[in-house]
Formats: C-alpha cells, sequence, structure tokens
C-alpha cells in the first residue's frame, strides 16, 4: 500500500514533465509516494522516475500499451491502483491523465476533482484537500472528498516545481503484471497527424506571449511571435482570434481552450473575459497591453500599458531584443 499514487508520463525516450510535478505534488501530502508508469519497454524511464526521489516506482509493461488504445491505459491503471492501494491518485490534466485518470476513478468507484492548481492534507482530520480555480480564476474551491475508494485529483501542469532528478535515489522498481485482454480494447486510434510546431508547446513554455481580436488579424501574430521567440516561449490567443482564423484553435487558451500556467503571460488586445482568464489565471505574472484602461484583464495584471499595441509594441519588442540579446 502506498499513501499517494503519481501517474508518470513519458515522452519518447524520457520523461514528460509532468511526472516531476505529480511527485512533488504528491510529497506535500506526505506519507509513501510511488510513480506508476505504463507502457512498453519502460525500463530507463524506471531509472528516469526513481531519480525524481519517489519511494517507489510501478512499471507496468505490455505490448497493448503501444499508445494507440487509451482503453488499455485504464485497465492497466485500474489494475496497478488495485494492486497498489493508494491513498491517494495524482493525475495530470494531459491527454493521458485526463483520459485515464476519470475513467479508471469511475471504475473504482472513487471521487475525482478536476482542473486542481493545489493539494494539501486537512490539518485536523488529514484528509486530502484539493484546491480549483473557479469562476475564470476569480475564485478557489476547495474540494473534500468522501467515500472509501482514493480520491483522484487532476493536477494543472506548471503550478508545482518540479522534483530535481537526483543520481542516489533508494526507490524500489517494482514491476506489476497487468493482463490487458483483447476485450478490453473497445477503441484505437488508426492514425495520428503530426502538427508543426514552432518554437516550445505551450503546455510547457514559461513564457507565453498571446493576442486577441484586439490584434485585427492574422498578421501581427507575426510579432508576437518574434517577442515570444526573443524570450524562448509560445505565442497563445484568445478564443475570439482563433474563431477568426487568425490562428490555429491549438493555440486557444481558456476554457474551452488549454489552461497554462507560464512564468510570464503577456497579452496584446485581449479584454480578459473570465472564459479566457479560466485558462491563465495560474500564470505567475500577467503582462497587459490593451488600449481600453477598464478592460478586465487589467485586474489580473501585475503590469500593464493603456494603449494602442501599434505604437507600444514595436518599442517594447526592441526594448526586449536588447535585453535578452
Ligand atoms: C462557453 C464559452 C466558452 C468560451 N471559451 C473561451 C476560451 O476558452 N478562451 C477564450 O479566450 N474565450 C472563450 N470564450 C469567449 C470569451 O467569452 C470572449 O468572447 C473572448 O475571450 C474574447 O476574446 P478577446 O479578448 O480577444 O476579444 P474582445 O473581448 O473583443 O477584446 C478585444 C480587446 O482588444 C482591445 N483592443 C482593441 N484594439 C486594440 C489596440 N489597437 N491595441 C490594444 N488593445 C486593443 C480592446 O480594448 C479589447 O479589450 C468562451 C465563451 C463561451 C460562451
Amino acid at each position: 500500500m502506498v499513501d499517494v499514487l503519481a501517474l508518470g508520463e513519458t515522452s519518447g525516450d524520457g520523461l514528460d514533465p509532468i511526472t516531476g510535478e505529480l511527485v512533488a505534488a504528491a510529497r506535500t501530502l506526505g506519507g509513501s509516494v510511488a510513480v506508476a508508469l505504463l507502457g512498453d519497454g519502460l525500463a530507463a524511464h524506471g531509472e528516469q522516475a526513481a531519480a525524481l526521489g519517489p519511494d517507489s516506482v510501478l512499471l507496468a509493461e505490455s505490448p497493448a500499451l503501444d499508445g494507440t488504445s487509451i482503453d488499455a491505459y485504464v485497465t492497466a491503471f485500474e489494475q496497478v491502483c488495485r494492486s497498489a492501494s493508494p491513498g491517494a491518485v495524482l493525475v495530470g490534466k494531459t491527454p493521458l491523465g485526463q483520459n485515464v485518470g476519470p475513467r479508471t476513478a469511475f471504475r473504482l468507484g472513487a471521487a475525482l476533482a478536476q482542473d486542481c492548481t493545489a493539494v494539501r492534507r486537512d490539518g485536523e482530520t488529514g484528509e486530502v484537500v484539493a484546491s480549483r480555480p473557479v469562476y475564470g480564476g476569480s475564485a478557489t474551491a476547495e474540494v473534500a472528498f468522501t467515500g472509501d475508494a482514493p480520491p483522484f485529483i487532476v493536477m494543472r501542469g506548471r503550478v508545482c516545481e518540479p522534483a530535481e532528478p537526483s543520481p542516489s535515489t533508494d526507490a524500489n522498481i517494482i514491476r506489476v503484471d497487468v493482463e490487458i485482454a483483447p476485450s478490453d480494447i473497445r477503441a484505437r486510434r488508426v492514425e495520428s497527424v503530426k502538427q508543426d510546431i514552432q518554437g516550445v508547446r505551450i503546455e510547457d513554455a514559461s513564457v507565453i506571449v498571446a493576442g486577441g481580436r484586439g490584434l485585427g488579424g492574422p498578421e501581427p501574430f507575426e510579432r508576437l511571435r518574434e517577442i515570444a521567440d526573443l524570450l524562448g516561449g509560445a505565442v497563445g490567443a484568445s478564443r475570439a482570434a482563433c474563431d477568426a482564423g487568425w490562428i490555429d484553435h491549438a493555440a486557444q487558451i481558456g476554457l474551452t481552450g488549454k489552461a497554462v500556467a507560464p512564468d510570464l503571460y503577456l497579452t496584446v488586445g485581449i479584454s480578459g473575459a473570465s472564459q479566457h482568464m479560466a485558462g491563465c489565471s495560474s500564470a505567475k505574472n500577467i503582462v497587459v497591453i490593451n488600449k481600453d484602461a477598464d478592460a478586465n484583464i487589467f485586474q489580473e495584471a501585475s503590469y500593464g500599458v493603456v494603449g494602442d499595441w501599434r505604437k507600444v509594441l514595436p518599442a517594447f519588442i526592441e526594448t526586449v531584443r536588447e535585453l535578452v540579446t
């Protein structure tokens, strides 16, 4: 039995950053921490996960865990959970975590909280409490769990400083036998189309430069790309800009887009509707360029410039260029 089980994720030959973040979040709950890795051929990944400092790494390997069927991952994770009997389960708000977490929780009859930004134990009861932004980040809900099954918590990315790998670790690497029958697999991905991404992925970016309807067209996004490239960041957008076809929907931040938590979120021509703020309220610093001093987004801003981006942006880009080159 482990106190907290985190669903780790792989990315090519390495681990997805969410793995270290979940280990760090699990540590805040105290007790023993295990990382589960699901896949095929995980020996090297297991060592990497062990270096993050959990008490154990649970490797569930099967040829069926080849990335083509979420059903296989749900079946495997259910078996890992039943074998480890965790007191709480953390998964990332990633394509894998968002699919596997809720479906596994359902199979175990467990309560689940989505889109959480922090977890803690109640000082008196010792029970797990999760925090999640609500009303577009204007308030925080504290979620407590009922029932005998372990609470499942879906954690946003980049809300915890990831656990740092260390060469000296005494984590046990344990193989968990999982059985995935052909009848467990009801849906399989038959094709995947890789989308070319310029620069860093928006989910991983520590700097995001986001544009909205106030940009007036697709061309100004090239200016935002300039700033993003200078700062090693990614370009995001409001839904209005995506709906207008100025930028791909993959860049959309918000309730129906991506939830991000960069160190710096620079917005240009975005009004700050609650549905947009739902996706960026965890940003550490929000910097705003908007010509309307009453725009809602200024309420969330650490720094802001009231002005037309056409006048503000050229000097801004030059200053950033001078500072970073
Ligand atoms: C169910 C639902 C889900 C939604 N999900 C999302 C979501 O995920 N993400 C999202 O973003 N929205 C979402 N929306 C839409 C949301 O309500 C807003 O309509 C949208 O965010 C507005 O985008 P915007 O800020 O770019 O545009 P606007 O609200 O039109 O704001 C444009 C801003 O640009 C400023 N501006 C104009 N010209 C200039 C200039 N020259 N220089 C500087 N500033 C200028 C204006 O002052 C204004 O503040 C959703 C809505 C619904 C109903």
